[in-house]
């Protein structure tokens, strides 16, 4: 009962104008870092005053000028920000409406991490930290934090599960050329939850390490501090639309959700403004189904993981689920508490892609635009099938390409050799 009567609480903050200062800032959470009932800071002891700085040195940075026109100033000048806003003319005829692709796979090391990596590696270097951490599980991240470390002259030591150090491997060779240790992990099932558990571990002895987190999951601040420094995403998408089609929202965004930051960038300016319907995608795996899945919306359960409370994959014991998806990127047995939340409250709409409808869309956008999207970025893409009947010809829809196809390749060619070739119009 008292969940029911604080969602609906939560829901009225939600919907409440632009503007207006309820429990909830721009971001959507509130003092004690909860989205409704998700969130939170659960912590060892050992951590607390480590946390709490940190808090306290982020909480300072946000409204300040100087930190701001440092942190432009490389989205500017080295990350090539502002990413395009691009009119996808062809994919528009398609689907019968106006589609604009917010462009961060142009991004220096092709995808949005880089956003979060530098902003954060910003706040390090003003707590006078040295030395980074950070998980990953495909890598991305923790190319983007070696660069970023590499930038900034900083050791950086990233924690990646042994199974995925094999499978990524050039993200493994990028990393090391750029001066980080990548350390393989190989506790639980070798994948990035089993990363992220040593990442945490090593923090609980080397407080004094700054860790560099790449999704809106784990402790707050985290989730609300990482979308606030992928909040450059949607501001841009305001002042593009406005240039573009003299109005500065869409009728829709669309994202997809890992652990949610590209899709808290994307939504964080219009979380308050109800003429802008939200949609995202997670992962379906080979169909929520069949149990080989990451859908952590469609068939999660409350929980705590990795410092947060969130849906989570588990079973009846609390058992962690190893989560499933042919995108290393979207393969996280949590979700950010976020959008456990939006969701929950109705905020947005969620859909399960599956591997194939991602594979389908990343073709169709390579063939009718040219470019190739990283196959998280193609579960994005498929909501736009899921979305079709519902598009009018006036509608402005804004959907993100998190990344670019380079480092899926493999991935692609490998699929369209084993099921009918669309190449050959079969
Ligand atoms: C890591 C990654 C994602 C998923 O992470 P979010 O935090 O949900 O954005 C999506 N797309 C790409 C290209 C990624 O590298």
């Amino acid at each position: 009962m008292k969940n029911i009567k604080e969602n609906m609480q939560n829901k009225a903050n939600l919907s409440s104008p632009v503007g207006t200062r309820g429990s909830f800032g721009a971001g959507g959470i509130d003092e004690n870092g909860f989205y409704g009932e998700f969130g939170g800071a659960y912590i060892p002891e050992i951590l607390h005053g480590t946390v709490e700085r940190l808090k306290k040195a982020y909480f300072a940075i946000k409204d300040d000028a100087s930190f701001k026109a440092e942190y432009y100033d490389l989205l500017k000048n080295y990350v090539g920000r502002p990413s395009p806003l691009y009119f996808a003319k062809r994919l528009s005829t398609e689907y019968g409406t106006n589609i604009y692709l917010k462009r961060e796979d142009l991004n220096h090391t092709g995808a949005h991490k880089i956003n979060n990596a530098l902003g954060q590696i910003l706040l390090a270097k003003r707590m006078g930290k040295t030395r980074i951490i950070a998980e990953t599980g495909a890598g991305q991240h923790g190319v983007a934090t070696a660069t970023a470390c590499a930038l900034m002259g900083m050791e950086c030591i990233v924690f990646m599960g042994k199974t995925d150090v094999e499978r990524q491997y050039l993200n493994v060779q990028k990393m090391r050329m750029l001066g980080a240790t990548v350390e393989p992990v190989t506790s639980g099932n070798w994948t990035l939850k089993d990363a992220t558990n040593e990442a945490i571990r090593y923090w609980c002895s080397n407080p004094d390490s700054f860790y560099i987190i790449g999704s809106t999951v784990g402790p707050h601040p985290y989730p609300d501090m990482v979308g606030f420094f992928q909040s450059v995403i949607s501001e841009e998408i305001k002042w593009q639309l406005q240039e573009k089609i003299g109005r500065d929202y869409p009728d829709c965004l669309m994202a997809c959700v890992g652990g949610g930051s590209n899709a808290m960038g994307t939504y964080y300016h219009y979380l308050n403004d109800e003429r802008v319907q939200l949609i995202s995608a997670e992962a379906g795996g080979l169909g929520i189904e069949t149990g080989e899945t990451a859908a952590t919306i469609s068939i999660g359960t409350v929980g705590i993981i990795h410092g947060f409370k969130t849906l989570l994959m588990q079973d009846e014991d609390g058992q962690i689920t190893e989560p499933y998806s042919i995108s290393a990127g979207l393969d996280y047995p949590g979700i950010g508490p976020a959008h456990a939340h939006f969701a929950r409250v109705g905020r947005t709409k969620v859909y399960a892609i599956n591997d194939n409808e991602a594979m389908d869309a990343a073709f169709e956008l390579t063939r009718l635009e040219g470019i190739i999207p990283a196959i998280e970025s193609a579960h994005a893409l498929a909501l736009l099938k899921k979305e079709k009947d519902n598009f009018k010809p006036d509608d402005i829809v804004v959907l993100t390409v998190s990344g670019r196809g380079d480092k899926d390749m493999d991935t692609y060619v490998k699929y369209f050799n084993t099921v009918p070739n669309p190449l050959k119009g079969e």
